[in-house]
């Protein structure tokens, strides 16, 4: 097959003790832990799920570096909880949701928060703010064949060895399976597809030089450096 620009490469994250997984999207939840809601200035008792997306070669590997994105002074991390998709469907209710689910990650969402928050400000997308290159770090995806679907379990981020951000799976507005089942209601869901879940409060910035250590408790961990 003759292509009219050069075909780039299938953007991957590594499975423990298996082939790569291949990233088709990447959708992201907003808001899905009440005290990250607020400290947003947001309600989280009155807002169904949203979610934005990140393109699928935004993945960043495990041990990997995120350069510091352009246009930015204002570069956040969010650690969150990674669905992969491993069975595709579209109205998936939630009592099954889970058998749709291949695996888990620890990810990060990178954001450029003064972007986003003059998208806010001006009703305008978050594409910019959300989306841009190297904004999805991910680690190994543990397969749910090996370890189960976790419920609950620690959500950390250490900035240089310093704890920044803690939750708990127990605490998302929004289950994975009610997660998958309301995102299928509005598209549908593909085997490559992974979901960042949301994240716990204590999202802050970072700078050059600076390493992330992100860890879900009975998933794994990531680490990553900003350059
Ligand atoms: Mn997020």
């Amino acid at each position: 097959m003759a292509y009219a620009v050069p075909l780039w490469s299938q953007p991957t994250v590594p499975v423990a003790g298996g082939d790569p997984f291949p990233v088709r999207r990447i959708y992201c939840v907003g808001r899905n832990y009440a005290a990250h809601a607020r400290e947003m200035g947001a309600d989280p008792d009155r807002e169904p799920p949203f979610f934005f997306t990140k393109p699928a070669d935004a993945v960043v590997a495990d041990g990997g570096t995120v350069p510091y994105p352009p246009a930015t002074s204002n570069l956040h991390h969010e650690i969150e909880l990674v669905v992969a998709i491993g069975r595709g469907g579209r109205d998936i209710p939630v009592e099954s949701a889970l058998e749709h689910v291949y695996g888990y990650a620890v990810g990060l969402d990178m954001t450029r928060r003064d972007l986003q928050n003059a998208a806010k400000k001006e009703g305008k997308p978050w594409d910019m703010g959300k989306g841009f290159d190297h904004s999805a770090p991910c680690s190994a995806i543990r397969r749910a064949a090996d370890i189960g679907h976790p419920a609950k379990g620690a959500v950390t981020l250490l900035v240089n060895g310093e704890l920044r951000q803690k939750g708990d799976l127990s605490d998302l507005i929004w289950s994975v399976s009610e997660t998958i089942s309301y995102l299928s209601g509005l598209v549908e869901l593909q085997p490559g597809d992974l979901i960042y879940t949301g994240t716990p409060e204590g999202v802050a910035a970072v700078t050059t030089g600076d390493r992330l250590e992100g860890a879900v408790e009975g998933v794994g961990t990531l680490t990553v450096t900003i350059g």
